[in-house]
């Protein structure tokens, strides 16, 4: 049986990428040695190393002033180093609500400065993102953050804020790579690895240079960028074996086509998943207003929560794994990422065809 994984994250990786791993784990390229083995300082991790941030860099057309950090903590420890390395003096910060991530992100940031809340989507349990001429921007803010896909919500942003000389700050965890995004309208982006991009314990730091380097007196070392920056990410041992796997990812995106090919793709999964939905006449719903429903993550319930129980059971049983709501939520997710394929998601979309059909 083909086995589909849906989870949010840790999520499915690409077959190939997988391949090649258990392919040369004990033996890396005839050096005699696991990656996991090799010094971080030695000529062959760190040419790991350099290709990956190369490929990421030719991936997402990342400026020469931008640097790309391989950073650990995951996206949560990000929620901290951007108020402390990017208030910059400054009294507060702009932020956006559209759900849960972003609340996190928000209540971090409190411990460091003052917070703006700009606007959010409190008034619709979070299910759509807030126009933009609606959000009270402070135009002396250290930076905006925002969450341009709430991974736990399914809110997607098609578009990106413009936010003049305040920098802007992205938590793009979950739909890092699967669209084309224009890296010089951000002062920051950031992504938790475990998504779009390898295996967990690797986070990405892309940032504008000039942002680095104006941490307040006392800050611990490993939490200024500028440590990082300096030290292309090896001041202390880099999560070696993770960001050799991310750079197989990004080798594999590049010889799928590159990230604009990625996105035609997305797109296709999305709306055969959406019209799944959309078409069932009523026996599923997904809660997000149709222009902010995310590529990445389609959350949807079904008309009588009774047979949620036999619903995963029988995906279980069809291959079809982890698609369990998120506990806050409730219902059904389907995460549905680069690595996803479009058979995939036509078998889901299949099988929920058909338990409506015997529910119904
Ligand atoms: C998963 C996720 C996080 C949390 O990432 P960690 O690496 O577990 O800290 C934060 N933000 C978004 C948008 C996410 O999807």
């Amino acid at each position: 049986m083909t086995i589909y994984n849906f989870s949010a994250g840790p999520a499915v990786l690409p077959k190939a990428v997988l391949q090649q791993a258990q392919a040369e784990l004990a033996d890396w390229q005839g050096s005699g040695m696991s990656v996991m083995e090799m010094s971080h300082r030695g000529k062959e991790y760190m040419g790991i190393h350099a290709q990956a941030e190369a490929d990421l860099r030719e991936l997402m057309g990342i400026p020469a002033n931008y640097k790309v950090l391989f950073l650990q903590g995951g996206a949560h420890l990000q929620f901290s180093m951007i108020p402390l390395n990017l208030l910059r003096g400054k009294a507060s910060a702009d932020y956006l609500n559209t759900g849960e991530w972003s609340k996190k992100a928000i209540g971090e940031a409190k411990k460091f400065g003052g917070v703006n809340v700009v606007a959010d989507n409190k008034d619709k349990n979070c299910s759509y993102v807030p126009a933009f001429d609606t959000w009270k921007c402070d135009p002396n803010a250290a930076f905006l953050h925002y969450t341009p896909n709430e991974t736990i919500g399914g809110v997607e942003f098609n578009w990106v804020p413009e936010t003049g000389d305040v920098p802007l700050v992205a938590d793009m965890s979950s739909n890092i790579l699967s669209r084309v995004i224009d890296v010089s309208k951000f002062g920051l982006i950031y992504a938790g690895a475990q998504k779009n991009i390898g295996p967990a314990g690797l986070t990405l730091v892309i940032v504008r240079d000039d942002l680095i380097g104006q941490v307040p007196a006392g800050t611990p070392t490993m939490l200024d960028y500028k440590t990082h920056a300096d030290n292309d990410s090896m001041y202390n041992t880099p999560p070696t074996f993770a960001i050799y796997m991310a750079g197989l990812v990004f080798q594999w995106l590049k010889k799928s086509g590159g990230i604009a090919a990625m996105e035609q793709t997305n797109i296709l999964k999305a709306n055969l998943l959406y019209a799944a939905i959309d078409s069932s006449n009523g026996f599923y719903n997904c809660p997000v207003n149709h222009a902010d429903r995310s590529r990445m993550n389609v959350p949807f319930t079904l008309k009588d929560a009774a047979l949620d129980s036999d619903f995963l059971k029988q995906a279980d049983a069809r291959g079809l794994l982890q698609l369990k709501g998120h506990r806050s939520v409730g219902g059904m997710r389907a995460s549905i990422y680069n690595a996803m394929t479009v058979e995939g998601v036509q078998a889901l979309v299949e099988f929920m065809g058909e338990f409506a059909k015997s529910h119904g």
